[in-house]
C-alpha cells in the first residue's frame, strides 16, 4: 500500500510517499515559497535529490500538481500512475476536543477542522488548503487526517484545565491540548518494542527535544501529561520560543515598552528560548561551539534548557508514580549527547544512570543507560511521517 504523507503549511509543503507495511520510502520532498516563487525538491529513493527553482506554485494546487508529476515522471517518477496511491495522509496540527484519533476526511469532518482554526490559526487554515487542494486534484483517493494533538486526548481534567474561571473552559475552550503526539505516539511505541514489554505495562517519558520542545508523561500508551499547553508557547524553553513564565511579566513589559500584545507574542514566539537568552543562535550547535569558546550566555542557555528537561522528568516520574524509561527524541535529542548528558546528571536518586560510551550516538535507536540503570535511557529517533501513513492505511482500509 503507497500512502501519500502531506505536511501542509501557510507558504510550503512536506511530503513523502511511503509504504508503511515495508517502511520503505519511495520519495519524499518538499515545495517552499508557495504564492511566491515556488522551490521545489524531489527525492527519489536511491537518487539524488532534484531541486528545481522559479517554479510556478501560486496556490498549494499547483504544488500538490508538482508532487503528482513528480511521482509519476518516466524518468524520475517513482510509479507509474497516480492509481498507485492508495491513500493521502494529512497532518492537522489541532483537532481539539472533537478528534482523540485520526479520522477519514468527509465533509463533516472538514467542517469540524475549520471549527478548530481560532485554537491554530497559523497552522490549521493551511492544513486545509493542503487537504483541499489534494481533494481537487485526486478525487476518490481516501483522505485521511492525523492530529498533532488527538494523542493527549487521554489527559485528565486535572492535568489539562488551567486555574482560571471555569467558564473560560466551558464556553472558549481554554485548556491544555498538547502538541508533538504523532512524535510521542510513535517513540512510546518503539521503547516498548525495543524493551520487549507491552506498552500498557510502561510507564514512559518521551522528550521531542527540537526547534519545538516538548515533554509527554505516557503511562500504559496514554499520554497523561504534556508540557505545551494551549498553545504551542508553553512548557520548555525552545529554539525562539520562551516556554513557560510568569505571566504578569507581559503587563510588566508592555506597560514599560509601550508594546501591543502582537509584538510581546512575537518576541515570546520568535526573539525568546535558547536565541533571547544565549544571544547566539536558536541552533543548538552553534550554541555548544559558542559554548566551546568561553560563551556564558550560551552556556547558560544550555544548561537552562537542559535543567528545565530533568524538572520535567522528575515532575512526570511524580505524576506516574514511577518511570521506566525516559526517551530522547527530535533534532537535538537524536544528535546532542551534551544535552542528553545533562539532563540525566543527578537522576542517579531515581535509578537513572546514563552509560556515557553508550550516549556517544546520534540518529539511531540505542539504549543509552547503563546496564544496571532501574531507569532506562532511550535515543528514538521519531517518525511522524510512518506514523501518519500507518495511520492512514488502518483507516483506508
Ligand atoms: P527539529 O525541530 O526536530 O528538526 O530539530 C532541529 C534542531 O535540532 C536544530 O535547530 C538544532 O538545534 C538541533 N540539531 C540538529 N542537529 C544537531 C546536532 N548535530 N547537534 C546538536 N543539535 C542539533
Amino acid at each position: 500500500m503507497n500512502i501519500l504523507v502531506i505536511n501542509a503549511g501557510s507558504s510550503s509543503l512536506k511530503y513523502q510517499l511511503l509504504n508503511p507495511e515495508t517502511q520503505q520510502v519511495l520519495a519524499k520532498g518538499l515545495c517552499e515559497r508557495i504564492g511566491i516563487d515556488g522551490k521545489f525538491t524531489y527525492k527519489p529513493e536511491g537518487k539524488t535529490a532534484i531541486k528545481e527553482a522559479d517554479v510556478a506554485m501560486p496556490t498549494h494546487n499547483e504544488a500538490i500538481k508538482a508532487v503528482l508529476d513528480a511521482l509519476v515522471d518516466p524518468a524520475n517518477g517513482v510509479i507509474g500512475s497516480m492509481k498507485e496511491i492508495d491513500a493521502v495522509g494529512h497532518r492537522v496540527v489541532h483537532g481539539g476536543e472533537k478528534f482523540a484519533k485520526s479520522v477519514l476526511i468527509t465533509d463533516e469532518v472538514m467542517a469540524a477542522i475549520e471549527e478548530c482554526n481560532p485554537l491554530a490559526p497559523l497552522h490549521n487554515p493551511a492544513n486545509i488548503i493542503g487537504i483541499k487542494a489534494c481533494q481537487s486534484l485526486m478525487p476518490g483517493t481516501p483522505m485521511v487526517a492525523v492530529f498533532d494533538t488527538a494523542f493527549h486526548q487521554t489527559m485528565p481534567p486535572a492535568a489539562y484545565m488551567y486555574a482560571l474561571p471555569y467558564e473560560y473552559y466551558e464556553k472558549d475552550k481554554v485548556r491544555r491540548y498538547g502538541f508533538h503526539g504523532t512524535s510521542h505516539k510513535y517513540v512510546t511505541q518503539r521503547a516498548s518494542a525495543m524493551l520487549g514489554k507491552p506498552i500498557e505495562q510502561m510507564k514512559l517519558i518521551s522528550c521531542h527535544l527540537g526547534n519545538g520542545s516538548s515533554i509527554a508523561a505516557v503511562d500504559g500508551g496514554k499520554s497523561i501529561d504534556t508540557s505545551m499547553g494551549f498553545t504551542p508557547l508553553a512548557g520548555l524553553p525552545m529554539g525562539t520560543r520562551c516556554g513557560d513564565i510568569d505571566a504578569g511579566i507581559l503587563q510588566y513589559l508592555m506597560n514599560k515598552y509601550g508594546m501591543d500584545i502582537d509584538k510581546m507574542l512575537n518576541v515570546l514566539n520568535k526573539k525568546s528560548g535558547v536565541e533571547g537568552l544565549s544571544c547566539v543562535s536558536s541552533d543548538f550547535r552553534d550554541l555548544e561551539n559558542a559554548a566551546a569558546e568561553g560563551n556564558e550566555k550560551a552556556e547558560l542557555a544550555q544548561k537552562k534548557f537542559a535543567y528545565e528537561v530533568r524538572k520535567y522528568v522528575g515532575a512526570y516520574a511524580a505524576a506516574m508514580g514511577g518511570v521506566d524509561a525516559v526517551i530522547f527524541t527530535a533534532g537535538v535529542g537524536e544528535n546532542d549527547k551534551a544535552i542528553r548528558a545533562m539532563v540525566c546528571q543527578g537522576l542517579d536518586f531515581m535509578g537513572l544512570k546514563l552509560d556515557e560510551a553508550a550516549n556517544d550516538v546520534r540518529g539511531k535507536e540505542a539504549v543509552i543507560s547503563a546496564a544496571d540503570s532501574k531507569v532506562k535511557a532511550l535515543l528514538i529517533p521519531t517518525n511522524e511521517e510512518l506514523m501518519i501513513a500507518i495511520d492512514t492505511a488502518e483507516l483506508a482500509k
